[in-house]
């Protein structure tokens, strides 16, 4: 196989757009699967979805990585997780992929969770195509929803075909570039037919085709110089101007069809086959492990240092296997490779390819390929490489958690089961965040969402049979101050022997509110009026007060300290006077800043039939939500609004109840805000409360 017939890809949607009846189907046409599966429905679920749970909650948690063969060419199926509380797992599978394939529901459009998807495709520079699924449903439109592309997501989203009739008329689609229609026969749609177009289109493809050719000229002065003369374009060159396009991220070619009813999959392929790229088509930087981070390009060629990403671990029957991505070099059975965060030297003791029924034992595999290895104590995330301290690639960004919930084992003897489930968890995801209440001595999980956190339960219950008991969820408030203010602290201590002796002078400030660090520290001390070698300590003794803010111990963000003046003493003055100083400072001065609770604000999107619009409006008002939009699409409606998360725990149950089971919802982060002040007195009394308890 040579590089160029490779492509590692990804599907990436919102919950429930189809991207796992799609990625069944290619399975199926790929003729890695021999039967057909219904996603839900059937018990033994569908093929992709590794864990039993994810069948059951209908979302995909792991990104498992799956080989298949089109059109003389190899894929990689990395598939992306399609719940934002995973974000961390969504990034780091667009990390190690070449191109996406974005797919959207005909009638939800683009929906919160693209949104929030394709930041993070811009954020990695990945290529996309766009698939509109469901267009078997009333009220589906490719056009409109082709419109939502280009306005959202900022992308020139280019029609590549049209529907033949609509709703459950659907009959197949016509290929814009060839003009031919093309049909989905056999019982599974398995026989790709290509025909005439049906000529009462002909007005229309004709449209259609021209505005695809206009938008593409703008990539291509060929192309245009073709569109000028009034020549007809070859198809060839249409192809490569697309894929050239899309390879600089300026393009998203738009293909359409049902994944359910079979239409419309085999030409997704092609298209990922023709205009995706392959590893050798892009160009990956790595740092370099010393303190500078200095940029080490990578080359996709075999015969160069390995480097390779372990981007997932899953626990089997075996062992755990690491999924890896090969960057640069060739990786080889039975040789050891450097963990480039530890520096250990690990040995690969067995690799595989994946595909979704089986796996086949490989030796060796090269720069651009996805594997799995067996043998390696990897962490998610880690580098390897032929030499110590050679490279790593990029770190991933991670969010801050907002949710936290005490957990407890009901057998006091499952108590280290538990603590080994934790911490296997901690090495998968790093928002999963995992610390002891120092008064309880209860374990507390923290992460992104409660569903987040119940998938963990989940698995402690499953995977470790460890039943557990948990608390509530708990908000994780901020605390920040509202307005400025400055200090002159001298803190001087003299008791038998040596003094202590320490002074500082400057302001507590406040950063942004668009900030991206959660703490600034600065100084502007001339003249040597504290020496160098104390500035530290005193940034320390401040970061050491933000973990327990003053008005009911949550950290504090937002602010910003400056010190610009100070005084020391030859013989008293040392780190920790310094330190000692900063922190009786920060007691004393803070609460001058006025400091006030922050909450985080969900953004939140529900979908539903018509007919329950008031009463989900209703419900998300008391909730002290906002709604931002509601938008009829055919029959359902789309709402979209924001809502403080103290409010929203539990939603899916009261979701369910309120719209009989015909709703559908999603939550994420939006931002932190101002906790009303009625109900910061009401957290304060509950935290205070709970402290008399335990005390
Ligand atoms: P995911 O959450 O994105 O993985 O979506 P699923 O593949 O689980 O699909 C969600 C639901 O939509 C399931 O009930 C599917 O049967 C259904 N579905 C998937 N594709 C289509 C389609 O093309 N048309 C219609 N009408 N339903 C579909």
């Amino acid at each position: 196989m040579t590089l160029q017939k490779l492509r590692n890809i990804g599907i990436s949607a919102h919950i429930d757009s189809g991207k796992t009846t799609l990625s069944e189907r290619i399975l199926f046409y790929a003729g890695r699967i021999h039967k057909m599966q219904e996603v839900r429905g059937d018990g033994t679920g569908a093929t992709m979805d590794h864990m039993e749970l994810e069948r059951e909650r209908g979302i995909t948690i792991t990104s498992a990585a799956t080989s298949v063969q089109w059109d003389d060419h190899s894929i990689n199926l990395i598939d992306t997780p399609g719940h934002v509380d995973f974000t961390v797992e969504v990034e780091r599978s667009l990390r190690v992929l070449d191109g996406v394939v974005l797919v959207l529901c005909g009638v939800g459009g683009v929906q919160s969770q693209s949104l929030t998807v394709d930041r993070q495709i811009k954020r990695y520079h990945v290529p996309r195509i766009v698939f509109i699924n469901k267009l078997d449903r009333t009220g589906a439109d490719p056009l409109r929803v082709t419109q939502e592309v280009r306005d959202q997501l900022g992308c020139d989203a280019v029609v590549m075909q049209l529907p033949i009739g609509e709703a459950e008329n659907l009959a197949g689609v016509v290929d814009l570039i060839s003009r031919e229609a093309i049909y989905f026969d056999g019982s599974h749609g398995e026989d790709v037919r290509r025909e005439a177009a049906p000529l009462e289109m002909a007005d229309e493809i004709d449209a259609a085709r021209q505005t695809m050719l206009e938008q593409l000229s703008m990539y291509s002065d060929e192309l245009m110089e073709f569109l000028l003369n009034e020549q007809e374009v070859p198809l060839q060159l249409i192809h490569d101007v697309v894929r050239e396009a899309v390879q600089q991220l300026s393009v998203a070619p738009v293909l359409m069809g049902t994944a359910v009813k079979n239409i419309g999959v085999q030409p997704l392929l092609d298209a990922v086959v023709r205009y995706l790229p392959s590893p050798a088509d892009r160009s990956i930087i790595a740092q370099s492990c010393d303190e500078q981070e200095t940029d080490v390009e990578l080359t996709a060629d075999p015969a160069e240092p390995l480097v390779s990403m372990a981007f997932k671990l899953l626990d089997d029957s075996f062992g755990q296997l690491t999924f890896m991505r090969i960057y640069q070099g060739t990786l080889q059975k039975g040789q050891s490779y450097y963990n480039q965060r530890t520096g250990k030297s690990e040995r690969f003791s067995r690799l595989f390819r994946m595909h979704a029924d089986k796996r086949v034992e490989i030796e060796k595999a090269t720069a651009g390929d996805i594997v799995a290895a067996m043998g390696v104590d990897a962490a998610s995330g880690d580098t390897y490489a032929s030499q110590a301290a050679y490279c790593t690639l990029e770190s991933i960004f991670v969010p801050d958690p907002v949710i936290t919930i005490a957990v407890n084992a009901e057998n006091r003897n499952d108590i280290e089961k538990l603590a080994k489930a934790l911490a296997r968890f901690r090495k998968e995801d790093p928002t999963f965040q995992l610390k002891s209440d120092q008064e309880t001595g209860e374990m507390l999980i923290a992460g992104m969402g409660e569903l987040h956190l119940e998938v963990y339960l989940e698995r402690i219950r499953r995977e470790y049979k460890v039943p557990v008991q948990a608390s509530p969820p708990q908000v994780s408030y901020r605390e920040a101050p509202t307005v400025a203010t400055e200090f002159n602290y001298k803190h001087r201590k003299q008791t038998g022997g040596s003094g202590q002796y320490a002074h500082i002078v400057g302001t507590l400030g406040l950063l942004p509110s668009n900030a991206e660090e959660e703490f600034l520290f600065e100084e502007s001390i001339v003249g040597g009026k504290i020496p160098k070698q104390f500035i530290p300590s005193v940034e320390r003794g401040f970061r050491e007060q933000l973990l327990k803010g003053p008005i009911a111990e949550f950290p504090v963000i937002g602010l910003h300290v400056t010190i610009n003046d100070g005084s020391y003493h030859e013989v008293d003055s040392s780190d920790k006077a310094f330190q000692t100083c900063a922190r009786a400072c920060f007691r004393e001065n803070f609460h001058k800043t006025k400091p006030v609770l922050l909450e985080p604000i969900m953004k939140v999107e529900v979908e539903c039939p018509q007919t329950f619009q008031g009463a989900i409006t209703a419900d998300l008002s008391s909730r002290r939500g906002i709604i931002a939009s509601s938008e009829g699409r055919g029959d359902t409606i789309q709402i979209s609004g924001q809502v403080p998360l103290a409010e929203i725990f539990g939603y899916a149950t009261n979701l369910r109840s309120l719209t009989q089971g015909q709703g559908t919802f999603s939550l994420e982060l939006y931002t932190y805000r101002r906790v009303p002040t009625s109900i910061q007195e009401e957290i304060v009394a509950d935290r205070a409360e709970q402290k008399m308890a335990t005390a």
